[in-house]
């Protein structure tokens, strides 16, 4: 199979920039990455690890030979990268993105890049850790990507943008953008910002001490930190961007939440144990379709 571009251009040389790389490297090897990020010194971590063809911190003449750009920016930086970008685009480029919430940058980027073809995409893919060096070859391997153009975009370039992210091993599937906002407000950014608060709370406990919180951070808790541990820019963007959707899904959430709690206060365990029961059959499915590993505790060692 050809590879469906020669020469693309990676954005934002952090975990999912550097990992597009890597992935392309491994797969694609004969399509050249120009490399950019505003940031010189991830530029020259980018050079130290040897991702891409060019690392510039700044677009000029050669972002000319680029058939497709992935921006690979906190949402909220979308717009200033796009503006940034758009004197130097081909025509003929494909603009795509894996932006965490879509309508909000479908929009963004249509803002700045009015004539501009433009495909969207989420890898739903990702850890807690940040930067060139926390990138890996496979973070995509077996996960979706989630492509949100509009109706009428151009079909031979959503066939391009999903075959690309098809060799980096990813499963495509097409959504529209404010349903997919809407569905992941429920699978990842909900998840997020519970994962914020309860490690906040624990915290701010005045009868806890910070010592005691690390300590006794027994298996619960520890799995809330590693979330609560995700980039704050990245996620602060996350939460105003796609506001509307989260803040339904909260409310949904809290509505659940006082019903549990009512549940307990009135030793309603019948209650409590149809809905464990419930939740414990999602994790048995996310593990019967490849989306985790079936390994207790998530494969940690325990010497
Ligand atoms: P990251 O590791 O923090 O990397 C982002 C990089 O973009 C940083 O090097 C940053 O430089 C650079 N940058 C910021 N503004 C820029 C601009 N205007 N022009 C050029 N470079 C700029 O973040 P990430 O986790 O890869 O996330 C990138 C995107 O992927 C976000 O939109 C996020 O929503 C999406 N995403 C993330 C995950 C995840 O789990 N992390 C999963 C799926 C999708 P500075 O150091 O100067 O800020």
């Amino acid at each position: 199979m050809s590879a469906p571009f020669d020469t693309i251009a990676i954005v934002g040389l952090g975990l999912i920039g550097s990992s597009i790389a890597r992935a392309v490297r491994q797969s694609l090897p004969n399509t050249r990455i120009l490399g950019y990020d505003r940031n010189v010194n991830v530029c020259a971590r980018a050079e130290a690890i040897g991702l891409c063809d060019a690392y510039l911190p700044a677009f000029g003449a050669e972002l000319a030979e680029a058939q497709m750009v992935i921006l690979c920016v906190p949402v909220g930086a979308m717009t200033a990268a796009a503006a940034a970008m758009a004197p130097h685009l081909s025509a003929h480029a494909i603009i795509s993105d894996v932006g965490s919430c879509k309508a909000s940058v479908l929009t963004a980027l249509r803002g700045a890049l009015p004539n501009a073809i433009i495909v969207p995409a989420h890898p739903v893919a990702g850890t807690e850790n940040s930067g060139p060096e926390a990138g890996f070859a496979s973070l995509f391997k077996g996960r979706w990507c989630i492509l949100t153009p509009d109706a009428d975009a151009d079909a031979e370039a959503c066939e391009r943008v999903a075959a690309f992210w098809q060799a980096l091993g990813a499963n495509v599937e097409r959504m529209d953008a404010a349903h997919h906002d809407l569905v992941l407000a429920v699978t990842s950014h909900l998840p997020h910002l519970i994962a914020y608060t309860i490690v906040g709370t624990a915290s701010d406990l005045e009868g806890v001490t910070q010592s005691e919180v690390i300590k006794y951070s027994a298996g619960g808790f520890r799995d809330f930190t590693r979330i609560a541990a995700s980039d704050p820019v990245m996620w602060r963007d996350v939460f105003l961007s796609n506001k509307d959707a989260v803040l339904e899904m909260l409310q949904r959430f809290s509505e659940d939440l006082s019903a549990l709690q009512r549940a307990i206060r009135w030793d309603k365990g019948d209650e409590l144990e149809e809905l464990f029961t419930r939740t414990r059959t999602i994790r048995r499915s996310i593990i019967e379709q490849g989306q985790d590993d079936a390994k207790p505790d998530f494969g940690r060692e325990h010497k």
